[in-house]
């Protein structure tokens, strides 16, 4: 059994392995939307959100554990890192990024919500801020992914209709 403060502490190192999860496919996508310029914008700039988050979240560890910066998420760092590929989407895959990316997100908000009951059960104001501000950015993310999902898929359909770009999405 572990206290709420225990887990408080593990379920920040594991929102903190999924960020830098997050971040690896965040850029590894966007390097490969040439033809998609506003999904590949919106990607980035929550790439860019993507590492402050993680830096939000490394700061809680460390005040949590009295300023040690030594948290194990290895793992889930090196989770993303063997999927690096090159060259653009193939086929539908970039129809299939949106939707992973739009699922993604909303384990995103399900993690933090999760986080933020613990915190208050914790008493931590500090915690509960930072990932009430990871929150917010989770959120518009997966919106814009949800009001844009019918855009990519027909710009996907419209590029694989032209005959002339059947080869590259
Ligand atoms: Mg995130
Ligand atoms: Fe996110």
């Amino acid at each position: 059994m572990a206290s709420p403060n225990e887990r408080l502490v593990q379920w920040l190192r594991d929102a903190h392995a999924m960020e830098e999860q997050a971040e690896t496919m965040l850029s590894q996508t966007a390097e490969r939307l040439e033809h998609y310029p506003e999904l590949k914008r919106r990607i980035e700039q929550h790439a860019e959100e993507t590492r402050r988050q993680a830096e939000r979240l490394k700061t809680c560890l460390e005040r949590l554990n009295g300023g040690s910066s030594a948290f194990k998420d290895a793992a889930g760092k090196m989770m993303g890192v063997g999927q690096a590929m090159s060259g653009l989407f193939a086929g539908d895959e970039v129809v299939k990024a949106a939707l992973a990316s739009y699922t993604f997100e909303h384990m995103e908000i399900a993690s933090y919500r999760s986080l933020i009951a613990t915190a208050d059960q914790c008493g931590d104001a500090e915690t509960r801020r930072v990932c009430e501000e990871n929150l917010a950015e989770e959120e518009a993310m997966a919106k814009w992914l949800g009001d844009n999902l019918s855009d990519v898929t027909r710009a996907y359909l419209a590029r694989e209709a032209a005959p002339e770009t059947t080869s590259k999405h």
